[in-house]
C-alpha cells in the first residue's frame, strides 16, 4: 500500500514528527478496501463494458466521504490518492467522515443522456452494498454534478426501498441539496487565503494572481477573490489562458463563459467590462503556471507542477485548490526555494465541509439559508487555518506538513 498512493510520504513526515509507532504509521497509510466492477451498456449496435471503481481508504472517525468522478482517465492508483486525501481532509476540518474516491471509466460527452443516466444507475446497483448514508456517502467530482447525484440517490432509494437523501451529497436542491453548496470549494479558498494572505502581512490589493482553471472551482474562487480585493490578471480553462496585467474581471468572464456560452480564449474580460480580445495576452497553460505573480492558484487538474517546471514557478504563494496539483517532487522544489505552498486537504475543504452540512440537513430533515452555510463554512476553514498555521510556527515546517500533523493527530489521538 506504502509504495502505491504517492502522497504517503507527507504521512511519513507527519507520523515521523509525531513520534508514531511504525505499526500505526502502515495502518493510517493503508487502504481499507478497493472494489473494481464491470459495468456493461447497451447501446443502440453494441454492448461497451466500462470499469468503475470506489476506493474506501478509512473510516476511523465517521462514514466514507467522496467524490465520484466520471472521466476516460480515471483508474485505480488515482483513485487511491485521491481517497487518502479525502481522509485527512475530513480529519483536518474535524468532520465526522473518512475518506473515499471513485468513478467511471468514461467520457461523459460522448453518451447521451438516457445512456449516461443508465449508465450511472447500473454502477449504483454495483456498488449499492457498500454505499449508503452511514457507511459510505458519493459527492460530485470531475464529470459529475447534481444531475449525476439526484440518479444516485433515485436508484439507491428504488433499491433500499426506504427515503435516503443522505446517501450522497451536491444534489440539487429539490432532491434534498444544500444552498451554497455550489460556491462551497471556491469560497472555502477564498476564506484560507485571505486568513493566510493576513498572517504573512502582505495587503491582498497588491497581490497579482493567476487561476488555472474556471469550472466549478476555480469561477467561485475567482468571483470570491474579486469581491475581497486580489487582482486576478490570469484566467485559464482547457482551452489556454487569457492575461491582462491591468486586471481581468471574473464576474466578466462568468457571464462570458456560462451565460453568452463564449470560449475564454475568444474574449477579453478585463476590468472596463469587456476589451477588444487582442489586448489579452493568449498563453498556453503551462506558461500560466510559470507566469509572473505573486499567487498561483491550481483550480483544475492534478500533477500540474513537477520536479520539471517547479524550478521555474514565479509566484511567492500556492494555492492547491485541485486535488493533488503539486507532485511530491516539486513539492520538495517549491519548499526548498520558500514558496508558500497552502496544501489540497485545506485549500480545497470548503467543499466536503458544505457537503457534510448537507447530510446533516438531510439526517436532521432541515433546510439552512445560504447565508448561515456560508458563514459556518467560513469559521470551520479559518478554524483549521489557525491549527494548521499554529503548528507551522511551532514545528517550524511547511503547511502542508503541519496540515497533515493536525489531520493524522485527529486520526491517531
Ligand atoms: P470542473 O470540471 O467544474 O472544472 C475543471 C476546469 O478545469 C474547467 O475549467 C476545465 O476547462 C479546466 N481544465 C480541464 N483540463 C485542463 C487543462 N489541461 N489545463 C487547464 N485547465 C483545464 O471541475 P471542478 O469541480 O472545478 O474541480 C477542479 C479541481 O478541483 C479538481 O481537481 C477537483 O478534484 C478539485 N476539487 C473539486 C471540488 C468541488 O467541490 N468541485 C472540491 C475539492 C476539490
Amino acid at each position: 500500500m506504502k509504495g502505491k498512493i504517492s502522497t504517503n510520504v507527507y504521512i511519513e513526515k507527519a507520523t515521523h514528527r509525531l513520534k508514531l509507532s511504525n505499526d500505526l504509521v502502515d495502518a493510517l497509510m493503508a487502504t481499507d478496501r478497493t472494489v473494481t466492477v464491470t459495468i456493461p451498456l447497451r447501446q443502440k449496435e453494441k454492448t461497451t463494458l466500462f470499469l468503475g471503481y470506489r476506493v474506501q481508504h478509512n473510516n476511523y472517525l465517521g462514514p466514507y466521504k467522496g467524490g465520484l468522478r466520471f472521466h476516460p482517465e480515471v483508474n485505480l492508483e488515482e483513485a487511491e490518492v485521491l481517497a487518502s486525501l479525502m481522509t485527512w481532509k475530513c480529519a483536518l476540518l474535524g468532520l465526522p467522515f473518512g475518506g473515499a474516491k471513485g468513478g467511471l471509466a468514461v467520457d461523459p460527452l460522448s453518451l447521451s443522456a438516457p445512456e449516461l443516466e443508465a449508465l450511472t444507475r447500473a454502477f449504483v446497483r454495483a456498488i449499492a452494498d457498500i454505499i449508503g448514508p452511514d457507511k459510505d456517502v458519493p459527492a460530485p467530482d470531475v464529470g459529475t454534478g447534481a444531475r449525476e447525484m439526484g440518479w444516485i440517490k433515485d436508484e439507491f432509494e428504488r433499491i433500499s426501498g426506504e427515503s435516503s437523501p443522505a446517501v450522497v451529497t451536491g444534489k440539487a436542491l429539490e432532491d434534498g441539496g444544500s444552498r451554497g453548496r455550489n460556491k462551497a470549494t471556491g469560497e472555502g479558498g477564498v476564506a484560507v487565503l485571505a486568513n493566510i494572505v493576513n498572517r504573512l502581512g502582505l495587503e491582498r490589493e497588491n497581490l497579482t494572481v493567476a487561476v488555472q482553471g474556471f469550472g466549478n472551482v476555480g469561477s467561485f474562487l475567482s468571483l470570491g477573490l474579486e469581491r475581497e480585493g486580489f487582482k486576478i490578471v490570469a484566467i485559464s480553462d482547457v482551452s489556454g489562458a487569457v492575461v491582462h496585467s491591468g486586471g481581468l474581471s471574473a464576474r466578466q468572464t462568468y457571464k462570458n463563459m456560462y451565460e453568452a456560452k463564449k470560449e475564454l480564449v475568444a474574449m477579453c474580460p478585463c476590468k472596463k467590462g469587456d476589451c477588444s480580445p487582442r489586448e489579452c495576452k493568449k498563453l498556453s497553460n503551462k506558461e500560466l503556471l510559470e507566469g509572473d505573480v505573486d499567487i498561483l492558484i491550481p483550480a483544475a487538474l492534478g500533477g500540474q507542477i513537477t520536479k520539471e517546471n517547479a524550478p521555474k514557478i514565479k509566484a511567492k504563494i500556492v494555492l492547491e485548490m485541485a486535488n493533488n496539483p503539486i507532485t511530491p517532487e516539486g513539492d520538495a522544489i517549491l519548499e526548498k526555494r520558500g514558496v508558500v505552498v497552502v496544501p489540497d486537504i485545506l485549500a480545497n475543504a470548503g467543499g466536503v465541509t458544505v457537503s457534510y452540512f448537507e447530510w446533516l440537513q438531510n439526517k436532521k430533515e432541515e433546510v439552512w439559508g445560504e447565508k448561515k452555510v456560508l458563514d459556518m463554512l467560513c469559521e470551520k476553514m479559518n478554524k483549521a487555518t489557525d491549527k494548521v498555521w499554529q503548528v507551522h510556527k511551532d514545528m517550524k515546517c511547511s503547511l502542508r506538513e503541519a496540515a497533515y500533523v493536525v489531520a493524522v493527530k485527529a486520526i491517531a489521538k
